[in-house]
């Protein structure tokens, strides 16, 4: 069969790296990463653990009613370090969860040690050959040349970007573990959020690392969800475009993709994600059109980017209808970022999570992306806060019994631009700019047909019974709506308007 290239996802120009080389490293570089966040002594534990139930005490943070927020994280992850001078640091989930904890966020919520995903949960999505090399490679300390690294590299892994460390395997099937285990937990109505810091991982591909990622734990999370789910909204706050999970899902109907992202193909990575990639060119592909992509440039404020994020997953959720969102976190959008150089504060980052939570739809929270830790910390935090319905209630001053405390340079939550960046980011994004997006963005929508697929290229042979259900779950959709169109015709108001 002869393939057209237009329907096939493909990179449009040479991938920029990810990693800028001669990055200045920010500010001491965390030696040790197997600091356990817990006290060194049971009597101290013990203290932590009276200070922030005392804590949660005095700001009522409890379960919040009628909803259940899950919390899926392996502190084992924290052991793992990519490099000394590598940007991704584990160090920012101790300090997520140092800060998560402080605040007495635990007591609200159900809260699950991650188990590593299994290497047949790996290979859902990954091919075999890469798993297993991923599993059986030695680890190699970083090549000297950046640019000429070692010749017999294969799936990408070795070089600067995607460095084979000490404990890879169980890095990543950690990370796949907790992301796996929040998606089930949305499948089986237990919790109607969950959370996964550890994961997000949303450049690696089925066969190829990229981007400091190794194995596409949002994939796998939302295969799960296509297991009862007729389609998945996926959404991408990261500042670098999520063409892992785009490509994917390029060619089903059953999941949109729908990334924010920084936009500069010849220097920033990946080098995808133009306005006009909206998925396979080919009308017949059920993929077309499910690929949103919104191409912003440096400097975007708050105001701007909740303004977009609203007006555009509000039309993609008014056409695509989505069973369940999965919602990507990259925290390298936010101002200060070592990589990102956007001028988003937690608060307009954390907008996004308030409104997808608004929705009242079963929701999967991903981390990804951020690379200074302190920020990312206090916008993981505060987004948790979201989720449970506090973030109106804590203080903004870090609590006084937080560990590393003085890691986080000020002592609020909510830092202003002020504070983090000195001068903001001259901003490059006109209001012309944005509304082109918002207009290309609703022409592409005109296009999606709310009527539900019968397409199931995507999903892995073994969900044979699930199918069958998910199947019978979307002819009743069809069923519903045929009903709904003759009734309106019936009453002489035609087919139901377009928008
Ligand atoms: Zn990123």
């Amino acid at each position: 069969m002869e393939v057209d290239p237009a329907n096939h996802y493909s990179l449009r120009l040479p991938k920029p790296n990810y990693l800028p080389h001669k990055v200045d490293v920010d500010g001491p570089v965390v030696k040790k990463f197997n600091k356990p966040l817990d006290r060194p002594s049971d009597l101290e534990n013990a203290a932590y653990l009276n200070k922030i139930k005392r804590f949660a005490h005095e700001y009522g943070i409890t379960k919040p009613k009628g909803y259940t927020v899950s919390f899926h994280y392996n502190p084992e992850m924290e052991r793992h370090h990519f490099g000394q001078t590598h940007p991704m640091k584990p160090w920012r989930l101790t300090l997520t969860k140092s800060l998560v904890s402080s605040y007495g966020m635990n007591f609200a919520m159900e809260n699950y040690t991650a188990r590593a995903a299994t290497y047949e949960e790996l290979t859902a999505f990954h091919t075999d050959d890469y798993v297993e090399f991923l599993a059986s490679v030695a680890p190699q300390p970083l090549p000297l040349d950046v640019d000429n690294s070692s010749p017999d590299l294969k799936f990408n892994l070795g070089g600067s970007d995607c460095p084979l460390f000490e404990g890879l395997y169980d890095y990543c099937s950690m990370s796949a573990g907790g992301s796996l285990d929040a998606a089930r937990k949305l499948c089986t109505g237990q919790s109607d959020i969950a959370i996964s810091w550890g994961g997000g991982l949303h450049h690696a591909k089925k066969s190829e690392a990229s981007g400091f990622c190794y194995i596409n734990d949002i994939v796998l999370g939302i295969l799960q969800l296509l297991r009862i789910h007729p389609r998945v909204l996926y959404i991408d706050i990261d500042v670098h475009h999520g063409d892992g999970v785009e490509e994917a899902f390029f060619s089903t109907d059953r999941v949109m993709t729908v990334s924010f992202h920084k936009y500069d193909p010849q220097v920033f990575f990946p080098g995808t994600g133009a306005l006009e990639d909206n998925g396979p060119r080919s009308e017949h592909n059920p993929g077309a059109h499910h690929a949103i992509n919104v191409p912003l440039n440096d400097g975007i404020t708050d105001e701007q980017y909740e303004w977009l994020f609203k007006s555009i997953i509000s039309r993609c959720i008014e056409k695509f209808r989505p069973g369940a969102i999965a919602l990507q976190c990259g925290a390298d959008s936010l101002a200060g970022d070592r990589l990102g150089k956007f001028n988003l504060l937690v608060q307009g980052h954390a907008s996004c999570v308030e409104y997808c939570k608004s929705l009242n739809i079963p929701l999967l929270m991903f981390g990804g992306g951020g690379y200074t830790p302190r920020n990312v910390a206090r916008a993981w935090a505060y987004e948790t806060a979201v989720a449970i319905g506090h973030n109106k209630t804590i203080p903004t001053e870090l609590p006084l019994h937080t560990p590393w405390r003085d890691r986080f340079r000020q002592d609020t939550l909510l830092p202003t631009l002020e504070q983090i960046l000195g001068e903001p980011r001259q901003n490059k994004n006109p209001k012309k700019k944005l509304d082109d997006i918002i207009e290309h963005v609703s022409e592409q929508l005109r296009f999606v047909e709310t009527a539900p697929s019968v397409q199931f290229s995507t999903i892995p042979p073994d969900l044979g019974p699930i199918r069958d259900e998910v199947e019978q779950r979307i002819k009743e959709e069809v069923e519903e709506k045929d009903e709904l169109g003759r009734k309106l015709r019936e009453e002489g108001m035609g087919d139901r308007m377009e928008l």
